[in-house]
């Protein structure tokens, strides 16, 4: 396959950026399993952004920065917070229908806002803009979504057959066709990485099951710049379910909207507790408050805490939250009347491939946008409900570098946009025959020497391993001898799969395995490099912020 541009991945990220692109050419989508399964489509809380005449931009920049505790780049948190009016408007004006009162939108509060300005469509905003922007792709004839099409590499100047001399480029991918089971090479002008997230590397994350963090691995073995990998957000508040099946690692958030308008954590006994830890209570941000339920729950021996909803009401309860008192409901709470038993888990990789505000990466013609990304926007703590919106942001920005000029080696063959905009200036005519030499140079799939595996317990009992290794020795709170115990254990089944997966024939399990324990390694490596405790990363024997030595990002590039 050839095509202008190519994008990996159909959440928020992949679509919204897709929307624009077809306007000034072709664009492939490929997605490994069906089009809406991604992290965005269960986003609960919703998108935060200045809405509101008791608001202003500089507030919901302040709120960021503290949270992001010193690593936020400054610049591109001011991006995402003064384009969110418009981004908002965008998706409403593609057809997402966010919650109103009286006409107006209704805003909602979440820990570490001091003003309300959470966007949300009840408790299931996510799939509200996932539908809304499938919705409109559908509608474009210059976008084609491939799912069941699996990322495995990027096509870099290594795969070239006659090599030249250019720097790090990338051409495409290898994807696997998960239906006919074949390799394909995809050739494309610009490829886009939006993969999203990598909660599936933990034993229990509120990620979906594609969140396997292949983007941040598939740019690591490409030579991107990963960024920042120790800052995982766990959300405090997932529901504990004690007959939940092993095998999933999948659970169910309470999102903190519900917070946000009044519910408070209690211990199973009904003791409040967060006032010993922060004077927001219960609405401090996250990584104090997950910290604040780990303490608790270590310190009692208590399996999980409750949410103890009475102040928000019955009617208020089903109206703003169903999709939680329904699934709540389906397993015997009655979130009306009772506690809701919850746990910490997983739930945002704050870390990521290195991009500029124009969402470049260190590669030539390789973007990536949402959560596969390290754009300075999070620092060390994403502030709740500003992912959705840096997805959002930063996908325009790919578009608009694009149209202003960074499109060479885009071959054009539609011209919408100089219709819709009557702006040509920037827009380089190049021939079909460029992409088509370029398909030409690039090595077929070889997979010589490699079987079909018997060994699927080898597959499956590694993945169970890394993600007992993850939430053991690097959860909510680590220290030096837990990460060194998990280093050498996560470096030796690194070595061992990169074995396996070089004699083996390709398949989807062997791919997510290889990518997990890419990224568990990464995490933990950039876990070892950050000797104090900041935001998401907090260590025992460094309990201390350490301006002076640590007041840098973390890098990691593959030698
Ligand atoms: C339960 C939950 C609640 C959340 N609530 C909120 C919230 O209220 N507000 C907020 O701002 N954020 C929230 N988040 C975070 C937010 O949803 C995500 O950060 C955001 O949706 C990421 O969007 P994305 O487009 O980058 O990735 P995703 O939406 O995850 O999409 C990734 C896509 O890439 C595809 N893909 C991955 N690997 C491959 C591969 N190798 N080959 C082909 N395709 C691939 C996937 O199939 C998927 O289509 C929540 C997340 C979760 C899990």
């Amino acid at each position: 396959m050839i095509t202008d541009f190519l994008i990996i991945g159909s959440g928020i990220a992949g679509l919204s950026l897709a929307l624009k692109l077809s306007a000034i050419g072709k664009v492939a989508i490929i997605t490994k399993k069906k089009k809406a399964e991604s992290n965005t489509n269960y986003a609960q809380g919703g998108i935060a952004a200045v809405m509101d005449e008791n608001d202003n931009f500089e507030l919901h920049v302040k709120d960021t920065l503290e949270c992001g505790a010193g690593l936020c780049d400054v610049e591109a948190v001011k991006k995402i917070v003064y384009e969110g009016p418009e981004r908002i408007m965008e998706l409403m004006d593609i057809g997402a229908s966010f919650s109103k009162e009286n006409g107006e939108l209704m805003l909602g509060k979440e820990g570490g806002h001091s003003r309300n300005r959470i966007i949300h469509c009840n408790d299931l905003t996510g799939k509200e803009i996932e539908r809304a922007l499938l919705n409109k792709v559908a509608k474009k004839e210059n976008i084609k979504i491939y799912e069941y099409y699996f990322a495995i590499d990027l096509l870099t100047p290594k795969n070239l057959k006659r090599k030249n001399k250019n720097k790090n480029s990338c051409y495409g991918i290898y994807a696997l066709n998960v239906l006919s089971n074949k390799v394909e090479k995809i050739i494309s002008g610009k490829t886009i990485l939006a993969t999203g997230g990598a909660g599936q590397v933990y034993k229990h994350t509120t990620n979906p099951a594609i969140a396997t963090g292949d983007g941040v691995a598939m740019g690591y073995r490409a030579g991107c710049q990963i960024v920042n990998m120790e800052f995982i957000q766990f959300h405090p508040t997932t529901l504990y379910e004690k007959d939940k099946d092993e095998n999933s690692s999948h659970v169910f958030l309470i999102t903190e909207a519900v917070r946000g308008v009044g519910a408070v954590l209690k211990t199973m006994r009904g003791k409040e507790f967060m006032h010993k830890y922060d004077k927001r209570k219960s609405l401090a941000p996250r990584d104090i408050v997950a910290r604040a339920i780990d303490n608790e729950m270590k310190k009692s021996g208590d399996p999980y805490v409750c949410l103890d909803l009475k102040n928000i009401g019955p009617e208020k309860i089903k109206k703003e939250f169903p999709n939680i008192h329904e699934y709540c409901l389906s397993k015997g709470i009655d979130i009306t009347k009772e506690m809701i038993p919850v746990v910490p888990a997983a739930h945002y990789s704050c870390g990521g491939i290195k991009t500029d505000l124009n969402g470049k990466t260190n590669i030539e013609n390789l973007y990536a946008s949402g959560e596969v990304t390290m754009t300075g926007v999070h620092g060390a703590n994403r502030l709740a409900s500003n992912s959705l919106l840096e997805a959002m942001v930063f996908s325009d920005a790919i578009y608009k570098s694009m149209f202003n000029g960074d499109l060479s080696n885009v071959k054009r063959e539609t011209l919408d946009a100089r219709r819709e905009t009557k702006d040509t200036r920037n827009i380089p005519k190049k021939k079909n025959e460029e992409l088509k030499r370029i398909y030409d140079n690039i090595y077929d799939w070889n997979e010589e020497g490699t079987e079909n595996t018997e060994e699927w317990i080898l597959i499956s009992h590694n993945k169970m391993e890394i993600k007992e290794i993850m939430n053991d020795y690097i959860g909510i709170v680590r220290n030096t001898i837990r990460l060194e115990r998990a280093y050498r254990r996560m470096k030796m089944m690194k070595d061992e799969i990169k074995d396996f997966y070089e004699k083996t024939k390709v398949n989807v399990e062997l791919l997510e395995l290889r990518n997990l324990v890419t990224v568990a390694y990464l995490i933990i490596c950039s876990a070892m490099m950050r000797k104090e405790s900041r935001g998401l990363h907090f260590m025992l024997d460094y309990p201390k912020k350490d301006d002076k030595h640590f007041l840098k990002d973390t890098i990691l590039v593959d030698s």
